[in-house]
């Protein structure tokens, strides 16, 4: 939850959290979503979260009921079918989960607004899904008594609507080839997965409620049709719906209770409402139940096997990898509640979605309230999952849990549990605490900055690449390591690892074998500018301000900093005076560097303000940076003694090539690109004379 707090920065920045993610978001959209293809399966921008269309009219069908009954499907919705329709994927047996997981859904949906509407669930209060088959026919139908769909919904919840996942699901499929539909569900999109087994489908619904029911019907290819029910359709569907499904040759396996038994045993068997089998809608047999039925996380944890938790986990989480954690646990005390979450392996398509919400499930007594309650911080987004609160009045409003003290309590209970479940998986097995933090670590750490109360056991969860190898750090160990007299931890914020790693304000730290933190995550600029430091040392960017490392002894192997030439030798401080003339418009200052050993030159932020990553950042991001550098020469390097001695003409290219290959050492262009090559050129040249 955004507690929209000012967060204040070195200097004069105070930023406001809402405006931090903003940034955020948009690096991260440029730098792991666009670029990398770290996270290339989000398509941000578009991905406002998921439009519920359950509860209001559409516009696309607000003309009513004697309007057009044809409808073309919206573009992206189209090439989905396409792929669905022609489908050579082997993994077809997921329609039927997906087709079951909707009518879940509905039931869940009723059963909540049956709380303050009893009448809606008075005539049939069990709430069922039925499968059943007609062989003559080659049909199989998923029915359910659940909430339905009107008219409007049926319009744009099955084909108008562009949900967001379906231009990322699109993109998965064309990656991922023969593998996409085991990961529909994720996006939003599963009910098209019918069209794998179907060559046509029919969606008969009733609205609890309502008077009339509507068909749905499509062949997937030439858009689809939305009429009234006939008499004797409506009496087969006195609520709920019923998605009929005409099987393709291919799939007519599918009208085998064997062939569906086993599906629902592998994908659905925690759904918990009956799933039954009935051979024949008319059939005058007991229909079969399929499933438990049962909610899983009722049961005590030694009852649950590994693969019914994955099961929940996929039908909860929409994702299809396994759990990295599972958490399952009963709080008992002052309020009793039951949890059951999941942190997953992969990174979800929609990680950085700029509504950065969360989605585990708050059922009260086992009946699903919403998944909008804020049960975690927003930097915890990703974990998936269920409360069950015993506590949480059952007629509360979905607005009324914000503020609900029980809620409060149990986010409170739920978070630190979730945060001490991952400092427990860091303690015993690194390999995958580690796996984890590569995936999540840059969600992670907005935390950092967002919640002070949980900062210190963040800082005992981050981890951080360093100048001391390959490996990951932990701040504990990064103390461990501290040099003789080294007051603070340094950082370098900045695109990459390869950049940072080879920036030349590195040198000086790593001459005196001070370690520092490699930040390439965007949300790194923001918590290391805001947080007081770990364990009574600040954090310190080493591209900013004049940083002293003399107190700091250089390793026995290192002897030969007496024959370096410092600020205060003449030709220095003439050069210095000379650069700072001629770079008055485009520097703060000059000065002799401690920070260089091996580079002649490199671009450091003022004392006051942000530092050079945070500046750029700021200027690319919002418009604010842009503040003038200080340039930091090498007195002891050649081409620095070079342009001590170098003549009135040749001054000036050497001087301005120093700065501009400083520049590019940051990561920027030179100013003036072209005088830049032209400089160069002509230095070069004159060398050949
Ligand atoms: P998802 O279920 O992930 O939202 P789908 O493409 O499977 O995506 O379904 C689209 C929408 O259609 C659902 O969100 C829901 O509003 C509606 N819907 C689908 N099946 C049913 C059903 N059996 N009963 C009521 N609504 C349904």
């Amino acid at each position: 939850m955004w507690t929209g707090r000012a967060v204040q920065c070195p200097g004069p920045f105070l930023f406001d959290s809402r405006e931090i993610s903003s940034y955020l978001l948009r690096e991260a959209a440029d730098r792991y979503i666009v670029s990398s293809g770290k996270h290339d399966t989000c398509e941000f921008g578009n991905m406002a979260k998921k439009e519920k269309t359950q509860d209001k009219d559409s516009k696309t069908a607000q003309s009513g009921e004697k309007a057009e009954t044809q409808f073309g499907f919206q573009a992206e919705v189209a090439r989905l079918l396409q792929l669905m329709v022609h489908s050579v994927y082997s993994e077809k047996d997921i329609f039927l989960r997906e087709l079951i997981s909707n009518s879940a859904d509905a039931c869940d949906k009723l059963r909540y607004a049956a709380i303050t509407k009893p009448e809606l669930l008075a005539d049939e209060p069990d709430l069922r899904i039925t499968l059943s088959v007609d062989e003559d026919a080659k049909t199989l139908s998923i029915s359910d008594n659940g909430i339905g769909m009107g008219r409007a919904e049926l319009i744009d919840n099955l084909g108008t609507i562009a949900r967001s996942g379906t231009r990322a699901f699109l993109k998965v499929a064309e990656k991922k080839g023969g593998d996409a539909p085991s990961v529909i569900g994720q996006f939003g999109v599963g009910f098209y997965s019918a069209f794998m087994v179907a060559n046509r489908v029919d969606v008969l619904s009733r609205k609890a409620g309502a008077k009339s029911a509507h068909v749905w019907t499509s062949d997937g290819v030439n858009g689809f049709n939305v009429s009234k029910a006939t008499k004797a359709q409506e009496e087969e569907v006195p609520r709920g719906t019923v998605v009929t499904l005409h099987m393709k040759d291919d799939a007519l396996d599918y009208l085998k209770e064997s062939e569906l038994a086993r599906i629902v045993r592998a994908y659905s068997d925690h759904i918990p409402f009956h799933i039954d089998f009935l051979a024949t809608v008319e059939s005058k047999e007991e229909p079969h139940q399929l499933n438990s039925a049962s909610a899983l996380w009722t049961r005590p944890k030694a009852d649950v096997t590994a693969d019914q938790y994955k099961e929940l986990y996929h039908h909860v989480g929409g994702l299809f990898d396994e759990p990295a954690l599972t958490i399952h646990y009963r709080a008992e005390g002052r309020h009793e509640y039951t949890v059951l979450l999941f942190v997953p392996t992969m990174a979800p398509f929609d990680l950085y979605d700029p509504s950065r919400a969360g989605r585990v499930r708050l059922y009260v007594r086992r009946v699903f309230i919403t998944d909008d309650a804020d049960l975690l911080p927003a930097y915890l987004r990703f974990v998936r999952g269920i409360v069950d609160s015993e506590d949480v009045p059952l007629n509360i409003s979905r607005e009324m849990l914000q503020n609900n003290p029980i809620v409060a309590a149990i986010r409170t209970g739920v978070t630190n549990r979730v945060l001490s479940e991952l400092e427990k998986l860091a303690k015993d097995d690194t390999e995958k605490f580690e796996s984890f933090w590569e995936t999540f670590g840059a969600v992670v750490k907005e935390g950092l900055y967002e919640d002070m109360e949980r900062r210190d056991a963040l800082f005992e969860l981050a981890r951080f690449r360093s100048s001391h190898g390959d490996g990951w750090r932990t701040l504990k160990a990064y103390i461990a390591d501290l040099r003789p007299n080294q007051t603070a931890i340094y950082y370098m914020t900045g695109n990459s690892q390869e950049q940072i790693a080879a920036s030349p304000q590195l040198e000086g730290f790593a001459a005196r074998g001070v370690e520092v933190l490699y930040l390439s995550d965007p949300v790194d600029n923001f918590w290391v500018t805001t947080t007081l430091g770990f364990e009574g040392k600040p954090f310190q960017s080493i591209t900013q301000g004049d940083i002293d490392l003399s107190a700091i002894p250089l390793p026995e192997d290192k002897g030969e900093e007496s024959e370096r030439k410092d600020a205060s030798d003449p030709d220095t401080v003439k050069l210095v005076e000379k650069l700072k003339s001629l770079f008055a418009d485009e520097l703060t200052d000059v000065r002799a560097s401690a920070r260089l050993v091996e580079s002649p030159a490199c671009l450091v932020a003022p004392a006051e303000g942000p530092d050079r990553g945070l500046d750029k950042f700021l200027e690319k991001q919002a418009g604010q940076g842009g503040a003038k550098p200080v340039l930091e020469i090498n007195p002891s390097h050649d081409l620095v003694k070079a342009l001590s001695k170098s003549k009135a003409d040749a001054f000036d290219d050497i001087a301005w090539l120093l700065l501009d290959q400083a520049r590019i050492l940051e990561g920027t262009l030179p100013e003036n690109p072209g005088k830049f090559a032209e400089r160069l050129n002509r230095l070069v040249l004159d060398g050949q004379k």
